[in-house]
């Protein structure tokens, strides 16, 4: 098994400098360096990463890996090739620009390859191997983690893309969670390098679930969290690409506290001005203002709730009362 594993992180390396040289020394290669460029991305970022191009072929990459010496096992457990019903193999990737996923420490263990145009689907990972995990991953930790011991922060974002426009535009401090949900595996990961993490997912729909998915995987791990919020549906990369870095260091620098956030949607999500509205305000918020450990703050967020909604502070409190012991013994004066 040892030896299986170190097989498969060799192929993944000569499979990266195979996309990295059909990128940058072929002909063919001249289109995606031009989708590269056209997406801001520089060359210094394209040799950092050592981004690829997987060529409009059935068996580029299988041909020349045989004539390597590479067997069609070897190619197959990859995931690099997949096995032809007529017997032989053909490669996975085709016809797309190629971004190779690192380990922490660098190793190439998987590959993401995204077309050039609107086809669909747009991005094909590799499938999980012994070496390919997705939920022990962070895209661009490796090329972070300077970043991050110095910021005292980590920014995740949903794609590789965002990441990478990130470090190409300054902002180092940035890993992917590669388009899964966020896991405690990864949150545990982060915490290795700095105590807080702050979400920059899509502001779509769906990378509004995701952050509130998110957030209730990392509750109780410890972590110090922030939402960065991006205006007007968008990503990172597209809100780097169209208002420049130093804006989005901006909203880095804006992004909410955990409680602070969750106040903001739930005030927002219900009508506070009926009943109805404010015991569902004050139900959501009990159990975030129950974890939190210091009792100025605390004190605060309940007198804000209950002007905002309208809410005696005193009922507030009885409800944080009976939904945490520990805040009865240790932040919260007693009723009456
Ligand atoms: P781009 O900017 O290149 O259009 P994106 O990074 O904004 O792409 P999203 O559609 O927001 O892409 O998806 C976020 C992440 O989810 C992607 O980076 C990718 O990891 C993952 N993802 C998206 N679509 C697919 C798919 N069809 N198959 C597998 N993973 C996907
Ligand atoms: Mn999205
Ligand atoms: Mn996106
Ligand atoms: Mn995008």
């Amino acid at each position: 098994r040892e030896r299986e594993i170190a097989k498969l992180y060799k192929v993944h390396e000569m499979a990266r400098d195979f996309f990295h040289a059909c990128l940058t020394k072929t002909k063919y290669g001249i289109q995606a360096k031009t989708y590269f460029l056209q997406r801001g991305i520089n060359e210094k970022i394209i040799a950092d990463f050592k981004l690829g191009f997987a060529p409009q072929s059935w068996s580029k990459l299988s041909e020349a890996f045989q004539k390597r010496g590479i067997s069609d096992e070897l190619l197959i457990e990859s995931g690099l090739a997949a096995e032809r019903s007529s017997g032989g193999v053909y490669d996975r990737f085709r016809n797309r620009v190629i971004i190779p996923i690192c380990d922490e420490r660098s190793r190439v263990v998987g590959f993401g390859g995204r077309v050039l145009d609107d086809s669909q689907p747009k991005y094909l990972n590799s499938s999980e191997t012994l070496i390919f995990n997705k939920r022990r991953l962070l895209f661009g930790l490796d090329q972070a983690a300077k970043s991050i011991k110095e910021s005292g922060f980590v920014i995740v974002v949903e794609g590789y893309m965002d990441a990478i426009t990130a470090h190409n535009s300054g902002i180092k401090n940035v890993v992917a969670s590669l388009g899964t949900a966020f896991t405690l595996e990864q949150c545990k990961k982060i915490l290795r390098y700095a105590p807080e993490i702050r979400f920059a997912y899509d502001s779509d729909s769906a990378g509004q679930n995701a952050t509130i998915r998110a957030l209730s995987i990392i509750r109780g791990s410890g972590a110090n969290v922030r939402i960065i919020s991006i205006p007007d549906g968008k990503d990172p990369d597209e809100y780097i690409r169209k208002h420049g870095s130093a804006q989005f260091r901006k909203l880095i620098q804006d992004a909410l506290p955990l409680v602070e956030y969750q106040m903001k949607r739930a005030f927002s999500e219900h009508d506070y001005s009926t009943l109805e509205g404010k015991v569902a305000v004050v139900e959501k918020l009990t159990p975030i203002l129950a974890e939190m450990n210091n009792a100025v703050e605390l004190n605060a967020y309940i007198t804000r709730i209950s002007q905002v909604i309208g809410v005696d502070e005193g009922a507030i409190r009885s409800e944080i009362h009976k939904s945490s012991g520990l805040a009865r013994t240790r932040m919260v004066k007693p009723l009456n």
